[in-house]
């Protein structure tokens, strides 16, 4: 067992309460507050009165859980969650959609794709009352991939609203809610990390205390109940039915037969009926601006810059995917030039120019595709000046701007070496276990590979501990590393957090055990989701979301009945052990478990300050 006693922080912490907003619960409709993005998120859904919100944590909504927390504690029929995995998250707002309450799921970007089979499988079943909230990073600041989840949200048909200011952040995940009803289908809000990461003054509106109370019901009918499998005798799966609904192909004598459906014309009537949409600018300009989110208050301030806001149109939207077709056609009528600005990859481009196809007389359409808007990064005034000055044939006032800025970079390229690598806190307990690590596998036979996993620990594969050669998503490592030893490279090491293991590594080592992988697999037991901001998780806390006692996993007692052919645990601090350690893990042929033990220092740290507090009180 772990002998070091930080280990054991149930005590020491309060992790739920630290940004936990006190107030977002109080009816004060018209009343001004200043709200984070997060908590603008979480009144948004409060006030649309949200019963059921589970989330995996990940920026840039990370926090929107603790704000809720706060308010069911208020609110006694709210349930807020922090789910094992998004999947989890998903499929818990969608049982509790299905049964007729508001529901809420958050993730990041990467967190999208572990949603894609429940999402595609649902989106057409007649679900409402179900928002999913997701955080896009454009410049990938704090993700591996810089994944526009629009993308993914088209796969499943589903409708993205997607609001600009701190007041559209609240008032969209309300409206959304809203939406999903109407159009009875999942919604998804798309909030970006620089929005997420910011607080301004907010309007706040009335709670719908009603919506929250309502008294759940269930449909349990085969034929229109909630699977999209085949009622036997129908002689088509429910599922192309749906599909064919959804487009206005199906047979008008199965229409009856079923209750409100979702159809591609109800939500192409919602995004031109968007209340977030908006058009400002001459209606005669030669050129519009079609942009949206974050990206409109980009475009504002360019056209501030340039003093052009009265002869360039703009339209702003709320909708992004589907884009409003009435809108969009009567834009590209009107002008002569459009150029689309958008983060990240040309969803909204995309459909502008299909939808070009179809308009006689059609602006010509700028964007990323003719190169007058990068397609990486994030989108700032910097960039978006110079494509409207082009387009109006002047120069950019940044062009000296530009030039300096250039230079100073090429400065310090020609002066600094190429600079990598990021590093674990002081004190952390991750050190001297990566570290250790490194240091085994390149003194036992073999090749000495490691692979990688999210988490703090990601910091390992940089210098000085150079331990992960490979790092690919959440769980990832320890799949890699079992490939690895399948090709025939000996025994190849894994790593990754607690955290991950419960998301889905627990699913990677069985995999491992179960195909006889000759793998080591470290997991680094810090006692948290400490990169995103120490959130409780089944091995951590034996805390809830909202602060109740609930039941604590064990890592070791989790993997014992999974059989593998080494497990042990050990003291993160103590190097002779970690060293002995990984040297008999080394050396088992078939799969290995290390579980190094150290609660976060940062946990740690804050603990020792507040019992000092407390003593000094
Ligand atoms: S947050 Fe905690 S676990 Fe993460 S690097 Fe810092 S000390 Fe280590």
């Amino acid at each position: 067992m772990a002998k070091n006693p930080s280990y054991q922080v149930k005590d020491l912490v309060d992790p739920s309460q630290k940004f936990a907003s006190a107030d977002l619960h109080h009816d004060r409709p018209g009343e001004e507050a200043i709200l984070t993005c997060n908590d603008a998120v979480a009144r948004g859904a409060i006030e649309a009165g949200v019963r059921v919100a589970a989330c995996y944590p990940g920026a840039p909504v990370s926090y929107v859980i603790d704000a809720l927390a706060g308010a069911a504690g208020v609110f006694p029929e709210m349930h807020v969650e922090w789910s094992a995995n998004e999947k989890c998250a998903y499929e818990t707002a969608l049982g509790a959609a299905m049964s007729g309450v508001r529901s809420l799921c958050l993730m990041k970007n990467v967190g999208v794709p572990w949603i894609l089979d429940p999402l595609a499988s649902t989106s057409m079943v007649g679900v409402g009352g179900l928002v999913i909230v997701a955080g896009d990073d454009p410049g990938a600041e704090t993700t591996q991939a810089e994944l526009d989840f629009r993308n993914l949200a088209r796969f499943g048909e589903v409708p993205v609203l997607e609001p600009a200011n701190l007041q559209e952040v609240k008032d969209a995940v309300r409206y959304a809610f809203e939406l999903s009803e109407r159009v009875a289908m999942p919604v998804f809000v798309r909030i970006t990390v620089r929005q997420g990461y910011s607080r301004a003054p907010v309007t706040l509106g009335a709670i719908n205390h009603d919506r929250r109370r309502v008294a759940p019901h269930f449909v349990k009918s085969v034929t229109n109940g909630w699977t999209g499998y085949p009622a036997i005798g129908w002689p088509e799966t429910g599922t192309a039915l749906l599909h064919k609904r959804f487009h206005g192909e199906a047979p008008a004598a199965y229409l009856d037969l079923m209750r409100k459906k979702p159809t591609e014309a109800d939500v192409l009537e919602a995004a031109d009926a968007c209340p977030f949409n908006a058009k400002s600018g001459p209606d005669d300009a030669p050129l519009c601006v079609i942009t949206a989110g974050f990206a409109a208050l980009e475009v504002a301030e360019a056209l501030d810059l340039l003093g052009a806001a009265g002869e360039v149109a703009v339209v702003k939207l709320g909708m992004t995917y589907p884009v409003p077709p009435r809108l969009v056609a009567e834009t590209l009528t009107r002008h002569a030039q459009v150029l689309v600005v958008e983060e990240t990859e040309p969803v909204i481009e995309e459909q502008v120019r299909a939808l070009a196809s179809e308009v006689s007389g059609a602006a010509r359409i700028h964007g990323k595709k003719t190169k007058s808007i990068p397609y990486s990064g994030e989108i700032s005034s910097d960039v978006i000046v110079p494509a409207i000055a082009r387009l109006l044939g002047r120069p950019s006032p940044l062009a000296a701007a530009d030039a300096a800025h250039g230079e100073t970079l090429d400065f310090i390229r020609a002066r600094l070496p190429f600079l990598v690598g990021g590093q674990f806190c002081a004190g952390c307990p991750e050190t001297a276990p990566t570290r250790v690590l490194r240091e085994v596998l390149d003194d036992v036979p073999g090749e000495g590979i490691a692979c990688g996993d999210s988490g703090c620990g990601f910091v390992a594969q940089y210098a000085p501990v150079s331990l992960a050669n490979t790092f690919v998503c959440m769980g990832a490592g320890l799949g890699v590393a079992t490939g690895i030893s399948h090709a025939g490279l000996g025994k190849v090491a894994a790593v990754m957090g607690d955290s991950t293991f419960f998301h889905n590594g627990i699913v990677e080592l069985i995999n491992a055990v179960y195909n006889r992988a000759n793998v080591l697999l470290l997991i680094l037991d810090n006692k948290s989701s400490a990169e995103t901001g120490h959130q409780p998780h089944p091995g951590a806390f034996g805390l809830t979301a909202t602060r109740q006692p609930t039941k604590e996993l064990s890592l070791e007692d989790v993997i014992r009945p999974l059989q593998v052919d080494y497990l042990k645990v050990v003291d993160a601090y103590d190097v002779k052990g970690l060293r002995q350690t990984f040297r008999e893990a080394m050396a088992v042929d078939g799969v290995s478990v290390v579980i190094s033990t150290g609660a976060c220092a940062l946990i740690v740290e804050r603990a020792r300050k507040d019992s000092r507090a407390k003593e000094n009180a």
